[in-house]
């Protein structure tokens, strides 16, 4: 889909704005000292403070505060100097305190930007910016487990009032191709800042997804006045944990929304829920029933006013960034805009290529592990991290063709070999005889005896040089692969062509 739904009528257009919440990357929680490690047993990482019992008061953790400025800063956005923590009110069993505490009116970060790069396979035709509208922090909360007693629920606040940073976006996504690329880039960027683990699956990551629909022109009003009478009503999917079901959730609920409007109804704003089973979108609450969640400023923290000197601090301590990194790729390394965007786009990868690299011939290094070390990867289902091959020992490997040890060929058996057995690609191509040989004598006296039982083979050659591919195929059976393929043509011109 594009931004474009198919009504009875004719078309409309979605319109999609995410609210991405992202768990800060710290040990401790964002107003006490209780570890925030993931997999601990049940209520084992609870203080006092998560645990709300009375008198106990919240301290603000400065590494959280550190994490939301640098996420701030890579994306381009406002840090503001001054920022007010406030109470949500609401009541639920996995909330001890009966309110979160979040930012409403003065959020740490103001507008920002993040670029979505083209991609058509992705279905991303150009390079697009999407707006950010603010960044702010706010507490978890803990979580209701149903399926542990026959008549009772447990709760488990283990994560209650970890640290997480909501990213709202402005309503610049237009389709589902674009939010997944856009969650896909931001948890990048949150990666390579360290921000945010970014594991979707471990709850690290998920998006609140604002949709609505709208006729084509309306879009561009809303661009031009900033006014969202222009807007359809959205209705908003909560917490969807995974791009694959972001995606399905947008183009349900467009579908769904031109479906009423072609109907002749209209759209309640209300909060759904996708359901990835039936793959559709739930009503949870409409607007009337919404709370009131009666904000006000938390006494029992001071707003949080910070120095310029603070953030500049930060922001020249910022590591290379994905953009900047490619660039580097392609102007310092010489490589392919394509390779330097795919070894820039994920962290690991990155990483990965960088050990490889490590006094390498760059392309070399590139081309052995986007092709030979991630096509092997994705054969077998693997990530990154969970190869079997080191970057160590890939790095070995491209070091022993650059000093013409072994040949590339012969390079991707060794390939296979550490792949298997592990090891250290230097010993096994000494332990295992593969070193290329070079030894110009031997190589020139098997050309000689092919020569003499192939007479007619080598006239040809004279005629036609090109067939000359057969001899060097010949002299290679006849050496195990191992012979120089530079030595051998050498030898086979000299000696066929004259
Ligand atoms: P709330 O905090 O009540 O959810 P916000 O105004 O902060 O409301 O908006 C939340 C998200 O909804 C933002 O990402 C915003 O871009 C998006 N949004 C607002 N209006 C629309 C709309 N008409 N269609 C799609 N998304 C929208
Ligand atoms: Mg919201």
């Amino acid at each position: 889909m594009s931004n474009l739904v198919e009504g009875r009528t004719g078309e409309w257009e979605v319109v999609i704005g995410l609210e991405v919440h992202a768990q800060v990357s710290t040990s401790a929680k964002l107003f006490s000292g209780a570890p925030t490690a993931f997999g601990a047993d049940p209520n084992a990482n609870v203080s006092l403070v998560d645990a709300a019992m009375p008198g106990m008061l919240p301290v603000i953790n400065q590494e959280c505060v550190r994490q939301a400025i640098r996420t701030g800063l890579g994306l381009n956005a406002e840090i503001n100097l001054f920022s007010v923590f406030d109470r949500k009110n609401y009541f639920y069993a996995d909330l001890p305190q009966g309110y979160q505490i979040s930012q409403l009116y003065h959020p740490i970060v103001g507008e920002g930007q993040l670029l979505i790069e083209a991609d058509e396979k992705a279905g991303i035709p150009e390079d697009k910016v999407i707006g950010i509208e603010r960044i702010h922090v706010e507490q978890d909360a803990g979580k209701l487990m149903h399926d542990q007693h026959p008549t009772m629920s447990y709760v488990d606040l283990n994560r209650s009032g970890v640290a997480l940073m909501e990213i709202v976006s402005k309503p610049d996504i237009r389709s589902p191709e674009e939010a997944s690329a856009y969650v896909s880039k931001l948890r990048t960027i949150l990666r390579y800042l360290g921000t945010c683990g970014g594991d979707m699956e471990k709850g690290q990551l998920r998006a609140d997804v604002n949709v609505s629909v709208c006729k084509p022109g309306a879009y561009e009003k809303f661009r031009e006045t900033g006014d969202f009478k222009h807007l359809g009503t959205r209705c908003e999917i909560k917490n969807v944990n995974s791009l694959r079901f972001i995606m399905q959730a947008i183009e349900y609920e467009a579908q769904r929304q031109v479906d009423i409007l072609e109907e002749g109804g209209t759209i309640d704003q209300e909060t759904r829920l996708f359901d990835a089973n039936a793959g559709v979108t739930r009503s949870m609450r409409s607007k009337e029933e919404a709370h009131d969640y009666r904000y006000f400023p938390d006494p029992d923290l001071l707003p949080l006013v910070l120095e310029d000197s603070f953030i500049a601090d930060l922001k020249a301590n910022l590591p290379e960034l994905p953009a900047e990194k490619r660039k580097r790729f392609v102007e310092e390394l010489g490589l392919s805009e394509y390779d330097a965007s795919v070894l820039a786009a994920d962290k690991d990868r990155a990483d990965y290529f960088e050990k490889v690299l490590e006094g390498r011939d760059p392309k070399l290094a590139a081309n052995w592990v986007n092709n030979e070390l991630f096509g092997r990867l994705n054969k077998e289902g693997l990530g990154i991290t969970e190869s079997p091959v080191s970057p160590e020992q890939l790095g070995g490997i491209v070091s022993l063709i650059m000093d013409k040890t072994i040949s590339g060929k012969i390079a991707k058996d060794v390939f296979e070999i550490v792949w298997a057995e592990g090891g250290d690609p230097a010993q096994i191509v000494e332990d295992r005889g593969m070193k290329q040989v070079t030894d110009t004598g031997a190589i020139e006296k098997v050309i000689d005896d092919l020569i003499a039982a192939n007479p007619e083979q080598a006239e040809k050659v004279k005629e036609k040089p090109k067939t000359m591919g057969w001899f060097v195929g010949q002299v290679m059976k006849e050496m195990g692969g191992k012979a120089n393929p530079q030595a051998v043509n050498e030898i086979l011109a000299k000696k066929l062509l004259g």
